[in-house]
């Protein structure tokens, strides 16, 4: 496993979906996602030049935090129960997670300034998902004004597990669809210019349909769960 080399091969692939969208590189942030591995190879990823961390659970994020020489931007992706919420804030830049107002609510109070969240989406409405059902995103980004600590940065999703690339590219169409009708609002709170779509499977296509954060674990540092 060399992260540098994956990191070059993903970039060269971010850049050729760029050009065949007619989009420039620099809007497409790479979130290195380092749930599945040890805090030695979350180091090789910054050393390979990766700022951007993302982990999905509050003990991983602590372990690295403790363990990495140097301070990357986070990003927490997962499901965040509201009472890790205190735990978690100061440590964090971004929160792809935010789809109930009761957690948006304990962000708020938790935080002592603005977080920078995105809304969590289920574009492709599966069942087993979390996320806000897509006719329901606007209604919640107008209930958070309530909330002074919250900004809406964007929206997340994530594609349904298939090969089917047509489901994979109409999931992240919806999201990007929606962004337009939140930018619409113009609400000072929510510039909502993000789109965080786009994992080790499906970030090529992801990035052709306008992503501007791709959240790569796999592909970029490996998985690690299996041999631990
Ligand atoms: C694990 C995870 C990823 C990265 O998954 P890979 O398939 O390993 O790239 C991205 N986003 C979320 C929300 C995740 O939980």
């Amino acid at each position: 496993m060399n992260v540098a080399k994956n990191l070059e091969v993903i970039q060269d692939q971010i850049a050729n979906a760029c050009k065949a969208s007619g989009r420039s590189c620099d809007e497409v942030k790479i979130i290195a996602v380092t749930k599945y591995v040890s805090p030695e190879r979350a180091q090789q990823a910054i050393d390979a030049g990766v700022i951007h961390l993302g982990e999905n659970r509050e003990e991983g994020l602590l372990d690295k935090i403790s363990h990495l020489r140097d301070k990357p931007i986070w990003h927490f992706i997962g499901t965040l129960q509201t009472r890790k919420v205190k735990n978690i804030i100061d440590h964090v830049t971004y929160i792809h997670s935010l789809d109930r107002l009761s957690l948006a609510k304990e962000i708020n109070k938790r935080a002592n300034s603005k977080v920078k969240c995105l809304i969590q989406v289920n574009a492709s409405r599966e069942e087993s998902k979390h996320g806000l059902d897509p006719e329901d995103v606007t209604g919640f980004i107008q209930a958070l004004k309530q909330y002074p600590h919250i900004e809406v940065s964007g929206l997340m999703t994530m594609a349904p597990l298939t090969e089917d690339e047509q489901i994979i590219k109409d999931c992240f169409r919806k999201l990007k669809t929606l962004r337009a009708e939140v930018q619409q609002l113009e609400l000072d709170y929510a510039p909502c210019h993000e789109l965080s779509m786009g994992m080790s499977n499906d970030f090529k296509i992801a990035v052709e349909e306008g992503s501007t954060m791709v959240r790569i674990g796999t592909a970029l540092v490996g998985n690690e769960s299996e041999v631990q």
